[in-house]
């Protein structure tokens, strides 16, 4: 029996990737000092996994920005509009300008795009594919990070996107083919790789193929036998590990028993009942090894040995202990780092950080289990089972969990709960009344930039060095500087731009019961970018008003509208770690109600526009489309609940960002905003076409400019953007706005930005 891990964080447990990632983009250090901060990031882990007793430890799990990039690079899939920044930058900044944008000595590249990985809340930068796309080995860095860790004495088992899901994770840029045709082109680049390591004495190799969790057709089930055939041709001594996470293999279950490889992962959190039907397969090959994901990869809660030695023993029972490893469900990038430096016991209390359990401690546990495993004596006996087995105990019965008065309340909403009293129609003419708004309105999505000078004041806050009274005046100051920098600017529907919050979930986790906050629970959202998802452990509820003082005091400074910016029951539920103990629908509930008081408390203070906030609606959804309508059904529900307890003339907008929509326009059309605003402009616009083909009836902001780089977009390229929109949505439903909030950029481009995308607005209300 074996441990296998299938990835292992590399933000560094003090986010020590980031930093570095952040000073070389800004010239404060070199590439050198760069690269020697990941490969000691590596260092670390490989000999973390190896010193708890890891077998097969991942490499090529490293990523300085992501992945998917990494691989794109490996084949050679590099853009023609990057060609020409190829020539005249090295490999490095390359990978950076195809990540980020450049703006350099008279180089101007737009990023690529970027979308979410699966249902998670990581992003991956989109492969681009044209018909003739040509592959070629490009980039050998997984080579190298293997070489790297078998001179650190630690043979590691290279881990790659397999051919299939990496096909499937792009886009075509061009008409006339699918992309999985590319899969012949595609494999003699993955024969390379697999040369080379095997060349270099690798003798596992994982491919991920997390698209198996997905409803595939036939096209693309036939290309995964054909892949993993050639493979096996060729590399008949490679022990392939195929790693499927986050669903069942469902329908694709034959296909893959019937796969010539050595190993096949599965994860039996999200998906328990498939061990049965695989151990009962005819199917099954006698030779095949199955990896148990038993650790949740994907959440924080101390892992149930009771319930996992049942199940590995089964798995034993049936095949025997050689053709069995225990594993995380899936790669731990979906974990924090390390519970040991949670020290600080006044939000993480002793009694729920015993519940817990990080990527290090994970690691221990799948260790742990192999160990009672093969030993039950010792299991029962052992100190480590016994503090599992009281902790999983104290969980179930805990007194911070429970409350009623949030339960009861639940129970009682009622069909007009989640109901506007009238429909968009009718509220549409008297917020037009009221609001007095221009053509092609221009607005923010909330934030402005959290400079370093605002993250400092809150870490001095935090620390005692600045009075809540300090704070406060800070604050404001900073928020009436970005008032009358609206106001200037000649933006129409103001914003107060955030700055008292970390984070759009945290801020509000922190002032809702049921939550606790980790100090260092950080997790990879995209690039240098990290979150520190709130854990919801209890019952939610509301104990005060959350936002109200700042949005009126930010009104109160001006004769313009300033929207309420708030945070949507589904992406709080969506970005935290959710209970495991009750249904996520129940707990969404809860939060939509604490929501609902906050927007009607909005109202009552004379906020008259509300924007709540729900980019998390889409990276929701189940993977399997049977799942789809369970979850839109309570989702969406969720929304409406918190958005339907104000007047007609209480203008509503919600935001939502990287999304694709035309599988559930209808959805998104049912959340009933008066106004969305969502991501567009990295898409061309390609995204509004959906709306226009439903005829979407409210309004809409398709963004105009990619926040996600501190490139300016010029007022011609906006103008452009909002002609393409102007062709397919009626111009009185139309607003301005950016892609999303502003916190990560500067002030500088933001300000350049926000003037010429004022300018762009006021040119297509003289032309239009
Ligand atoms: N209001 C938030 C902000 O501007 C929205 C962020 C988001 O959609 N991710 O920061
Ligand atoms: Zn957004």
């Amino acid at each position: 029996m074996k441990t296998n891990n299938l990835g292992y964080p590399r933000i560094g447990s003090n986010r020590e990737l980031k930093k570095a990632n952040e000073l070389y983009w800004t010239n404060k250090i070199s590439a050198e000092e760069l690269l020697s901060t990941a490969a000691a990031i590596r260092k670390q882990n490989w000999q973390l996994q190896a010193d708890k007793g890891i077998d097969l430890i991942p490499s090529n799990d490293f990523s300085l920005y992501d992945q998917v990039l990494d691989l794109t690079l490996t084949l050679g899939a590099i853009p023609e509009r990057y060609h020409e920044f190829a020539r005249t930058n090295n490999s490095l900044d390359l990978y950076f300008a195809m990540a980020r944008g450049a703006q350099k000595e008279g180089q101007d590249v737009v990023a690529m795009e970027m979308t979410k990985w699966f249902d998670t809340n990581y992003h991956y930068i989109v492969p681009e594919f044209t018909k003739n796309q040509k592959f070629e080995l490009f980039s050998t860095k997984i080579i190298a990070e293997f070489i790297e860790s078998k001179k650190l004495g630690i043979a590691t088992k290279p881990v790659l996107i397999g051919p299939v899901s990496y096909l499937l994770l792009g886009k075509e840029k061009e008409e006339g083919f699918h992309r999985i045709d590319l899969i012949e082109k595609l494999l003699p680049v993955y024969f390379d790789i697999l040369s080379a390591l095997e060349k270099e004495g690798a003798e596992w190799i994982q491919f991920d193929e997390p698209f198996l969790a997905l409803n595939l057709t036939d096209k693309e089930r036939n290309a995964v036998t054909y892949v993993y055939n050639e493979i096996n041709k060729k590399f008949p001594t490679i022990k392939i590990i195929l790693a499927n996470y986050f669903d069942c293999f469902g329908e694709n279950l034959d296909t893959v028993l019937a796969l010539p490889v050595h190993t096949l992962h599965l994860d039996l959190v999200r998906c328990s009942s498939q061990l049965d039907d695989i151990l009962e397969s005819k199917l099954l090959s006698k030779n095949t090894t199955l990896s148990l994901g038993v650790v949740d990869g994907r959440n924080i809660w101390k892992n149930d040995f009771t319930k996992s030695l049942a199940t590995i023993k089964k798995a034993i029972d049936a095949l025997g202990e050689d053709r069995i490893m225990i594993a995380p469900s899936c790669s731990l990038i979906h974990s924090p780092c390390n519970l040991d430096l949670e020290t600080n016991d006044d939000t993480l209390t002793p009694e729920i950080k015993q519940w817990l359990a990080f990527a290090k401690q994970k690691i221990e546990e799948v260790t742990l289990l192999k160990s009672f495993a093969s030993n039950e004596q010792e299991a029962e006996s052992s100190l480590r089972f016994i503090e599992n087995t009281v902790a999983n105990e104290n969980r179930k019965t805990s007194k911070l969990i429970h409350n009623s008065v949030v339960k009861n309340r639940v129970a009682s909403i009622t069909a007009n709960d989640s109901k506007r009293k009238n429909t968009f129609a009718i509220r549409r003419k008297k917020q037009i009344d009221v609001l007095n708004l221009p053509l092609f309105p221009t607005t923010t999505i909330g934030s402005f930039p959290q400079t370093t000078e605002v993250r400092s004041w809150r870490a001095k806050f935090k620390k005692g060095d600045l009075s809540q009274e300090q704070y406060n005046d800070l604050l404001q100051k900073e928020t009436e500087e970005t008032i009358r920098f609206q106001e200037e600017t000649g933006i129409d529907v103001l914003v107060h731009g955030e700055f008292e919050r970390n984070d759009m979930v945290e801020y509000f986790g922190e002032q809702l019961d049921g939550f606790t906050f980790t100090k260092n629970g950080w997790v990879q959202s995209y690039g240098s970018r990290c979150v520190k998802p709130p854990v919801i452990y209890g019952d939610v509820s509301r104990p005060n008003p959350m936002t109200v003082k700042w949005a009126e005091f930010a009104q109160s400074l001006t004769p313009k509208w300033v929207k309420g910016m708030l945070t949507g029951p589904v992406t709080i539920l969506q970005w935290s770690f959710v209970r495991n103990d009750q249904p996520r629908s129940e707990t969404c509930t809860q939060i939509a109600l604490a929501i609902r008081d906050e927007v009607t408390d909005l109202e009552k203070a004379g906020i008259k526009i509300i924007q709540i906030d729900e980019p998390a609606i889409r990276e929701g959804l189940p993977l399997r489309k049977e799942e789809w309508a369970n979850y839109l059904g309570w989702a969406i529900k969720a929304f409406r609940i918190s958005a339907s307890g104000v007047k007609d003339d209480t203008q509503i907008h919600t935001h939502m960002c990287y999304s694709e929509f035309n599988d559930i326009i209808q959805n998104i059309a049912d959340m009933d905003a008066d106004v969305i605003t969502i991501e567009c402009s990295r898409s061309q616009m390609e995204l509004l076409d959906v709306f226009a083909d439903f005829k979407y009836p409210n309004e809409i902001g398709p963004g105009v400019y990619d926040i996600h780089s501190p490139r300016v977009p010029s007022r011609n390229e906006m103008v452009k953007l909002l002609e393409k929109a102007s062709a397919v949505i009626p111009v009185d439903q139309l607003w301005v706005n950016p892609d999303c909030g502003l916190k990560t950029r500067h002030w500088e481009e933001t300000k350049k930005a926000l003037i010429e995308m004022v300018a762009a607005a006021k040119e297509m209300r003289v032309t239009v």
